[in-house]
């Protein structure tokens, strides 16, 4: 007997009809209060050897529609190694084909990364004795918003902001922090030594846990767009960014890093604040050179594409990377990874994946390394 069930940490399925393995009817879950939908995650079982087909009929309707074509479906047996499966988009269908070697399959937008794993998260850089963690605040949920700070605040420091999971469906965005966060604690890493010697840290590695817990893409628990309340967050609709902006308040920012992932694109890339009315030119080159550093680094990055850059007076003064640019005059920057693959490095096996955003979670302090004495 197959069956799809979805009622489980950040799953988001609705079954039309699974009666027959071969053609099983779905539609995704819009985020509570909102039009947004694109993140699904589900578990199918008793379908082992069979032939499944299992068809998103609201693909169509989805937020971001040219994240369907060429894009390859997440699996997992055992919920730590995801693979790629077929799939295929077409007449506004997404159709995942495959024959599962177990009762007990995932199948996701992307690898989840769970409450359960960021608590994980939490907790271990909680020992490490150059981490203090702070509850901020408590979202509409009632989840905590954990603050990790790293290193002590002394004169001369630069202050450096991470933050990732405003849009809680791009799961990457915590896996890449999870990498960055091991290497800025690994003893043994010469170049993040040096770093906290001459920056103290502040991370948040999941903006949204409401979001994430409730299998959104990408708004919180009332359906609000986080990445659209930096201008004016409110504990009602807000609390996440009114909590986190008044912590920077008290810290200052020198560079704040906003870890995405992108639906549509097949690359990894920066956003940066040119349509700011008040664009600084020398804030913006130490960006372009952060960048720079960065690809060379970590070659799954790169410079060419991305999003357009605005006229300056142009900007969404809501969004988190334009607000804090302005706000502080920080170096500010939206990292975005593909949900597909890069398209010019690709794994057909993993596509874009945890492993590879763990790595260039870790990339980015080399990248810090090359501009931070001119922060
Ligand atoms: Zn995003």
């Amino acid at each position: 007997m197959v069956k799809i069930s979805s009622n489980f940490d950040s799953g988001n399925i609705e079954v039309i009809e699974a009666g027959s393995p071969s053609n099983i009817r779905l539609n995704i879950r819009k985020d509570n209060n909102s039009d947004f939908y694109q993140w699904f995650h589900f578990r199918l079982t008793g379908a082992k050897g069979q032939l499944c087909a299992m068809t998103i009929e609201n693909a169509a309707g989805a937020a971001y529609v040219d994240g369907w074509p060429g894009y390859q479906a997440c699996a997992s047996y055992d919920r730590q190694e995801w693979f790629r499966v077929s799939t295929v988009y077409h007449d506004g269908e997404l159709t995942i084909q495959h024959i599962p070697d177990s009762d007990s399959i995932y199948y996701a937008y992307f690898a989840p990364y769970s409450m359960e794993r960021h608590h994980d998260l939490i907790s271990q850089a909680a020992e490490d004795d150059k981490v203090k963690m702070h509850v901020i605040g408590e979202t509409l949920d009632g989840q905590d918003i954990d603050l990790l700070t790293i290193g002590d605040m002394a004169v001369g420091k630069k202050v450096i902001w991470v933050i990732a999971r405003q849009h809680p469906g791009e799961t990457m965005a915590e896996w890449c922090v999870e990498g960055f966060l091991e290497r800025l604690l690994d003893e043994d890493d010469a170049l993040s030594r040096q770093l906290l010697e001459k920056a103290v840290f502040y991370v948040v590695p999941n903006m949204n846990p409401d979001g994430s817990r409730r299998g959104h893409l990408r708004t919180n628990a009332c359906g609000a767009n986080l990445n659209r309340e930096w201008e004016d967050p409110s504990l009602e609709r807000s609390p996440e960014v009114f909590y986190v902006r008044g912590k920077m308040d008290e810290t200052g920012v020198d560079l704040v890093l906003d870890c995405h992932g992108d639906e549509a694109l097949p690359y990894n890339f920066i956003a940066c604040f040119e349509g700011n009315a008040d664009v600084d030119p020398a804030q913006l080159d130490l960006a372009y050179d952060y960048q720079r550093h960065l690809m060379q680094a970590n070659p799954d990055f790169q410079m060419e594409q991305g999003y357009p850059k605005g006229e300056p007076g142009s900007a969404n003064m809501t969004v988190g990377t334009n607000q804090l640019a302005h706000r502080y005059n920080a170096v500010s920057m939206t990292l975005e990874m593909p949900f597909k693959d890069t398209i010019d490095s690709p794994n057909s096996h993993t596509g874009w994946s945890p492993e590879r955003s763990n790595k260039l979670g870790r990339a980015q302090l080399d990248a810090l390394a090359g501009i931070i004495d001119r922060l």
